[in-house]
């Protein structure tokens, strides 16, 4: 069936991908690749031979209307980013959009994704969370970002370049308070994958003269219910005294 399929594809371990993203990638008129060099690897290893077009932020807007057209005339277009869901902190949610817009079919083939694949194993609450992603690098906007998401009781979870790792750890262990708990997802999938638990506070001391290297999610559990000010039982017997007495 033409339209744009959005496929998953591994974020290390190029067993990652499923059955039907093979298929969808084999049988496409095109796929749409953030680096087409990188691409290369996962086809050539699975023998995918479909014509690849490169398709990345920066000539995004350029491509869209050569996309729009072939997806018209009846093609499968397929999306790959270079590692996990495209559209999540990686291109193909305005072509998604724009797909919407025109009533071309959108189709996602899912698959690994970094937020997901950490979270699940992450042993923080999974019932509710934030993705907020990539940080914007400076200023104001980072440190509210930051300030919203210490006061949210949701786990919160961020990509974080690891250049910038350190860095991030003495903001949070700042705005969330040493004691909150934290995971570090590095390099999931891959070699050396690793799950580093413990507080805030710990993670500053543990990374502060060693960046970790690699690919990292961060995890941070949200604010503990019992911050929320609840009435002690001696205040409430007080305050229903009152109640009676008038
Ligand atoms: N679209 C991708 C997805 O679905 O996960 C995310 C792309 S984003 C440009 C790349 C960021 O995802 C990395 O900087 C890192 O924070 C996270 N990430 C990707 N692969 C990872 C891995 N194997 N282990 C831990 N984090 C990973």
């Amino acid at each position: 069936k033409p339209g744009l399929y959005l496929v998953g594809t591994p974020i290390g371990n190029l067993e990652d991908i499923t059955l039907r993203a093979l298929r969808v990638l084999k049988s496409a008129d095109v796929i749409l690749s953030e680096d087409t060099r990188h691409s290369w690897k996962l086809l050539h290893h699975y023998n995918i031979r479909t014509p690849l077009l490169s398709y990345h932020k920066f000539n995004e807007s350029q491509r869209e209307q050569r996309v729009l057209r072939r997806l018209k005339e009846g093609e499968i277009v397929v999306l790959i980013s270079d590692a996990g869901t495209p559209g999540i902190s990686d291109p193909g949610a305005e072509l998604a959009k724009l797909c919407v817009d025109e009533n071309i079919p959108v189709i996602p083939i899912p698959g690994p994704c970094a937020v997901v694949a950490a979270l699940s194993a992450s042993g923080l609450d999974t019932d509710e969370f934030t993705f907020v992603g990539f940080l914007s690098k400076h200023g104001p906007s980072r440190r509210e970002r930051l300030t919203a998401s210490a006061n949210e009781a949701r786990t919160q979870i961020f990509y974080v370049p690891p250049h910038k790792f350190s860095q991030f750890l003495e903001e949070s262990s700042l705005l969330f308070g040493d004691s909150r708990r934290c995971v570090m997802a590095r390099e999931m999938t891959k070699i050396h994958e690793e799950f580093w638990r413990g507080t805030l506070g710990e993670a500053k001391v543990r990374f502060l003269n060693q960046q970790p290297k690699g690919e990292m999610t961060l995890l941070i559990e949200g604010r503990a219910n019992s911050l929320v000010e609840t009435p002690s039982e001696d205040q409430l017997e007080h305050e229903l005294g009152e109640l009676i007495s008038h």
